[in-house]
C-alpha cells in the first residue's frame, strides 16, 4: 500500500536511483567479499560506560505462554546513532521478575548480555512462571533501572477461561501522525496487542506529515536500526508496549514496499536485495520481543508462529512477504503491485502462493490438532473479495490475497472441510477499516461463509480518498463496513459464545493529544461467521 501515492514515487524512485541505494549495493559486494566484522570484548567485571539514559527505548514483552514470555529492552543511550551510542563491547545486564508493580517479590532474575553484534539488544525468556497472571520486570545496567514493565502470561490449555481482550493494530508511520492509538490503549486493559505490519516504513511517502523520519530510505542494518531506534522513542508506542504483551507479524514496508520474497518492488538483483532482506529483518528481531528461536539466519527469519489461551482462542500468525510468490503481471518494467483484469492468466495460476508450501502445510497442521473456540489467523493484507471494477469486467489489486486467488481458495476449502471453529482473520495493509464474511468461493456471495475478517485501519499512515473505499464497497456487498477517514485500531472483546470487534476511530493524528470514539461495532457469534452490527 497505498497505489496512488506510493506509485508517483515509484516513477521518481526508478528514474534516478539515490546515492545511498548506490552505496548500498556497492557496499554490500564488499562486505560479502571481506566476510562481516565480529568484535566481541566481554566486560563483565567494568562498570559499564554508559552515560545518559540508556533505556532510551524503554522495554517490551511478548509471545507470552503459559509459563513464559519474552522480555525485551535495547541498551541505547544515543539512539539514533548508528551504534546506539554504545562501545563495541558486550555488557551484563540484570533482569528481574516480580509477581508486584514495586519490584518487591522477585520471583526470576539473572544476568543477560548485550551485544554490539545484535544492537545491544536483549531478549530475555524466564521460565517457570504462573499461567494466566500478571508480571512486573525491569532491567539494570550499571547504575540505571530502566521503567517497570508489566506483562501477562498465557492461560494453559484446558483451563477454561471467560474473557480475553486483545488490540489489533497495524502500518504507523511516523511522519504521518501521532500514535495517539497507543495512548488510549492504556485504558483497555488487554490482555495481548497483535500487530499484523508496518510497524516501521522504510521510506517517506505521501503529503507532508506532522514530523520527519530525518534520513532518506533505509537500505542497510545502520539505516534500518536507526529508523526502529526513531520509532521506539515514539512515547505512545513505548508506553503500549511496557504495559501489555505483543505478538507480531510484518508486512512489506519493514523491508521495502510490495516485496515478494526475494523480489523487491524496484526489481533488483535478488541476492542483492537478499542482502537488504537480512538487515531489515535484522534490525527487526533486535527490536522487537522475539523468541530466540526466530533469530534471522542471513535473509531468512521463521516468524511464523502459534499461540493460545485456555480453551478460548488460538492466534496464528503468517508470514505474507518472505516466502510468497511474486505478484501477478507487473507493470513492463517493474515488480511489484499492479492492477489487473480477468486478461492476467497468470493470477489464477494454483502454483501461486501467498505463504509458501511449507508455511501452508504447517498451518492446516495448526489449526486441525491445536484449534480453540475462536482461531485467529493475524497477518498482513486484506483477504476479503475485491473486485475494484464495477462493471461485468475484473479489476483486482494484485498485492493482496485478491492477487492469490488459488492460495485464497486453499485456505477457504481447508477450513471449511477440516470445520475449523470460529476461524477470524485479522488483516491490515490498506489504512482503513474493512468487516466481511469470507466466503467459500471467494467471488461466489451465494457460496457459504466460512470465516470473518477484520481489516484494521492504520495507526497514523494515510489512506485512499473515502470514495474508493465507497466505490469498492457498493461493488462488493460482502463488505459489511469499508471506511478509510480513520485512523486508529480493533478491539477485541472475546468469550466462548461470541466475538465482539470495536472498530476505535482517533478524532485526529496530527496533535498528539486526541480524542477516540466506536466507529462501529460487530459482533460474530460462535458457529456463525458472518459479522453483525452489534
Ligand atoms: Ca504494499
Ligand atoms: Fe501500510
Amino acid at each position: 500500500m497505498v497505489r496512488a501515492i506510493e506509485s508517483i514515487r515509484l516513477v521518481k524512485q526508478n528514474a534516478r536511483m539515490t546515492k545511498s541505494r548506490r552505496d548500498f549495493l556497492s557496499g554490500t559486494l564488499a562486505l560479502v567479499a571481506a566476510g562481516a566484522p565480529s568484535t566481541r570484548v566481554l566486560r563483565a567485571e567494568a562498570t559499564p560506560r554508559v552515560t545518559s539514559e540508556p533505556f532510551s527505548l524503554g522495554v517490551a514483552s511478548g509471545y507470552p505462554t503459559p509459563t513464559s514470555m519474552v522480555l525485551w529492552t535495547r541498551i541505547a543511550p544515543s539512539p539514533l546513532e548508528p551504534d546506539g551510542g554504545m562501545a563495541p563491547e558486550v555488557f551484563p545486564v540484570k533482569w528481574e521478575v516480580a509477581t508486584d508493580s514495586a519490584m518487591k517479590a522477585v520471583v526470576r532474575s539473572g544476568t543477560a548480555f548485550a551485544s554490539p553484534e545484535w544492537a545491544h539488544s536483549l531478549h530475555v525468556e524466564p521460565q517457570g512462571l504462573e499461567s494466566g497472571r500478571d508480571y512486573w520486570y525491569r532491567f539494570t545496567i550499571g547504575d540505571a533501572q530502566s521503567a517497570i514493565g508489566r506483562t501477562r502470561t498465557a492461560t494453559a490449555k484446558g483451563t477454561k477461561l471467560d474473557r480475553l481482550r486483545l488490540a489489533v493494530v497495524s502500518c504507523q508511520q511516523y511522519e504521518h501522525g501521532y500514535f495517539n492509538a497507543y495512548r488510549h490503549m492504556l485504558d483497555d486493559n488487554l490482555d495481548l496487542i497483535t500487530h499484523v505490519g508496518d510497524y516501521i516504513y522504510e521510506v517517506s511517502w505521501g503529503a507532508k506529515g506532522v514530523r520527519s523520519h530525518g534520513t532518506p530510505e533505509a537500505y542497510t542494518l545502520d539505516d534500518y536500526r536507526a529508523r526502529y531506534a526513531l520509532y521506539k522513542t515514539d512515547p505512545d508506542l513505548s508506553a503500549a508496549h511496557a504495559a501489555y504483551p505483543w505478538v507480531v507479524t510484518w508486512d512489506d514496508h519493514e523491508v521495502n514496499n510490495d516485496y515478494a520474497d526475494d523480489i523487491s518492488q524496484e526489481n533488483d538483483d535478488p541476492d542483492l536485495f537478499l542482502a537488504r532482506r537480512a538487515a531489515a529483518y535484522r534490525a527487526y528481531y533486535e527490536h522487537m520481543p522475539l523468541p530466540a528461536r526466530m533469530i534471522p539466519v542471513g535473509p531468512k527469519m521463521r516468524l511464523h508462529s502459534h499461540y493460545s489461551y485456555g480453551d478460548l482462542l488460538s492466534i496464528t500468525l503468517l508470514d505474507g512477504r518472505q516466502y510468497r510468490s511474486p505478484e501477478a503481471c507487473p507493470r513492463p518494467g517493474f515488480a511489484g503491485s499492479n492492477n489487473v483484469t480477468q486478461d492476467c492468466a497468470e493470477l489464477e495460476l494454483e502454483s501461486r502462493t501467498m505463504l509458501g508450501s511449507r508455511q501452508e502445510a504447517w498451518l492446516g497442521g495448526i489449526l486441525k490438532s491445536d484449534n480453540r473456540a475462536w482461531n485467529l489467523l493475524a497477518q498482513g493484507t486484506v483477504m476479503s473479495y475485491i473486485d475494484e471494477d464495477p462493471s461485468a469486467n475484473k479489476r483486482f489489486w494484485t498485492d493482496a490475497w485478491n492477487g492469490y486467488p488459488a492460495a485464497r481458495a486453499r485456505l477457504m476449502n481447508f477450513l471449511s472441510s477440516a470445520k475449523i471453529p470460529n476461524p477470524v482473520v485479522l488483516s491490515g495493509d490498506i489504512h482503513a477499516f474493512i468487516a466481511s464474511g469470507l466466503h467459500q468461493t471467494a467471488a461466489d456471495l451465494e457460496s457459504p461463509v466460512v470465516a470473518s475478517e477484520f481489516v484494521t485501519t492504520s495507526v497514523s499512515a494515510q489512506a485512499l480518498p473515502q470514495s474508493t473505499l465507497s466505490a469498492w464497497q457498493a461493488a462488493n456487498p460482502n463488505l459489511l463496513v469499508a471506511t478509510s477517514e480513520y485512523r486508529g485500531y480493533t478491539r477485541l472483546d472475546i468469550t466462548p459464545a461470541r466475538l465482539q470487534a470495536d472498530l476505535i476511530a482517533m478524532d485526529s493524528v496530527k496533535t498528539p493529544k486526541s480524542g477516540r470514539k466506536t466507529l462501529h461495532s460487530f459482533a460474530v457469534e460462535s458457529g456463525r461467521p458472518l459479522p453483525v452490527k452489534a
